[in-house]
């Protein structure tokens, strides 16, 4: 049951977000857009002031490019021209293929956001709350859902959008390692000024070899560098890269692949290397295979049994990741050189041991398939794992009382919050909340492709709606 099957449902009054990165401003942007004439207050709290940039788009570095061409990140699902408008304002350069500065789209999600506010008519109104959300209670005064913030006040909403984002990293070390690497070892690389104690001269080890990786890399070499860097995953796959714009687009009937590509992982795997085979043998780019999947990847994960998403996650994943989340083409050039110079090396490998010393850390690395372990020393080592989806290790607050409370339900593979097709979460009996919502990244449960704009700003807008009763 949803808000919009209660008796007598009114739309809401006041919709409360928590969390204002892309998921949680871009529905507050919907919302205002879309409220009706009665008006409606959105609420958008989020930890820091920084509205609007979230994880993402909070950095300062213009080597930090967007892995999506400029022509497909709009921020608005009805509106494919919208980014690329905003850009030409400062650079009438830019084409639906440039890879622009996640800087810049920051700066636009801020600008929209400010723009869905002015439009309005006064019924209608968003209020900015910088602070934390520590806890919810569902049965707060008249039905209401009660936010409590961490300077102590609260507030009162008839509906919650739970945007929270992405959790920390987690450990890819075990406990004892972590301990020993101390201070030299940094978990979460986006903190803000987690890599400031990196010295030019330092030799770094990046564990996880895909886009969190590049960016530390490009983030590390944008001065004068001398020491190395080296990064290890389970398999030693290379970041691949968008092709450069202007190459002929593919032919392939991307709903005839879907359909061919069956129930299990297996025939999935099958069908998708048949037809990247007969795309190359054509003269066509592997990758517009695999972009073409993309309106069809939530109905094909659906597809697949509990066993079968399990067996994905332990094999193909990883080869998936790679192919699918791909840099910008002046990314993967710039890395590149780092690969060709020497000064970057990557490799299959594990950490099996770390032991301090005087002037950084000892570690015993194990290649993979080997026995043999190999001794190298660094000065830090960076966790380039990227964001954890897992609820259950996840620090908040909020997200520890809700699922203390029954209120959430966890996936079962870690991949984020079991929700319904409406973002209504799903309470530990597996019931649909009347009140709280979810939209983010860990929609991945569902959908398993739902990190990247052109899939989040279609759920906002189908959020918005739907909060609104108009879906
Ligand atoms: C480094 C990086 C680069 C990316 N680049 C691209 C790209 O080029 N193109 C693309 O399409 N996608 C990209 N993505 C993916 C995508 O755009 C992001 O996943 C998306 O921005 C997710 O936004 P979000 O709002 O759900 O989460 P977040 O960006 O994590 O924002 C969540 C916000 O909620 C706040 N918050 C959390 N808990 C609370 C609380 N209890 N109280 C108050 N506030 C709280 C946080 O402080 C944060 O501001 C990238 C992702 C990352 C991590």
């Amino acid at each position: 049951m949803t808000f919009a099957d209660l008796p007598n449902a009114r739309p809401p009054r006041r919709v409360a977000i928590v969390g204002a990165g892309f998921s949680g401003a871009v529905t507050a942007i919907q919302l205002l857009r879309h409220a009706p004439p009665e008006g409606l207050q959105v609420v958008l709290i989020n930890e820091s002031g920084r509205m609007a940039r979230g994880l993402a788009y909070g950095t300062h570095s213009n080597a930090h490019v967007l892995n999506v061409p400029a022509g497909n990140m709009s921020a608005l699902a009805d509106d494919a021209e919208d980014f690329v408008r905003y850009c030409r304002w400062s650079d009438p350069r830019i084409e639906p293929g440039s890879f622009v500065s996640r800087r810049l789209y920051g700066a636009y999600l801020e600008a929209l956001l400010s723009a869905a506010e002015l439009q309005n008519d006064g019924q209608t109104t968003l209020e900015r709350i910088v602070g934390r959300v520590i806890g919810l209670h569902t049965e707060g005064p008249g039905g209401r859902a009660e936010l409590l913030l961490e300077q102590g006040s609260s507030l009162l909403a008839d509906r919650v959008v739970l945007a929270f984002g992405h959790f920390t990293p987690i450990d890819p070390l075990p406990a004892a390692a972590v301990a020993e690497a101390g201070a030299r070892y940094i978990r979460d690389p986006w903190r803000p000024g987690a890599l400031h104690g990196i010295q030019p001269a330092d030799d770094v080890l990046l564990v996880g070899a895909g886009l969190t990786a590049v960016d530390v890399a490009l983030a590390l070499s944008s001065g004068p560098r001398g020491g190395r860097l080296l990064s290890i995953s389970r398999r030693g796959l290379a970041p691949q890269s968008h092709r450069k714009s202007g190459a002929a687009p593919g032919t392939l009937d991307a709903s005839a692949l879907a359909a061919e590509m069956g129930h299990t992982v297996r025939q999935q795997c099958r069908v998708l290397r048949q037809h990247v085979q007969q795309a190359l043998a054509r003269g066509e780019d592997w990758r517009d295979v695999i972009g073409a999947l993309r309106p069809h990847t939530a109905a094909l994960w659906q597809r697949l049994s509990p066993a079968d998403r399990a067996r994905f996650l332990r094999h193909p994943r990883a080869h998936w990741e790679v192919l699918r989340h791909r840099c910008a083409p002046s990314a993967h050039d710039a890395y590149q050189r780092l690969v060709d110079t020497d000064a970057l090396n990557v490799m299959a490998a594990r950490v099996a041991s770390v032991q301090a010393v005087a002037d950084g850390l000892q570690l015993q690395l194990r290649p993979r398939g080997a026995q043999a372990v190999r001794e190298l020393k660094v000065q830090h080592i960076v966790n380039c794992t990227g964001p954890s989806a897992d609820l259950q290790r996840c620090p908040s607050p909020l997200v520890r009382g809700l699922l203390q409370a029954g209120r959430l339900c966890p996936d079962p593979l870690g991949l984020g919050l079991v929700v319904d097709e409406q973002y209504a979460v799903l309470d530990r009996a597996g019931r649909p909340s009347a009140l709280l919502s979810y939209i983010g990244p860990l929609l991945k449960a569902r959908d398993w492709e739902a990190t990247a704009v052109p899939e989040l700003r279609l759920h906002a807008r189908r959020l918005a709606l739907q909060l609104l009763g108009r879906q």
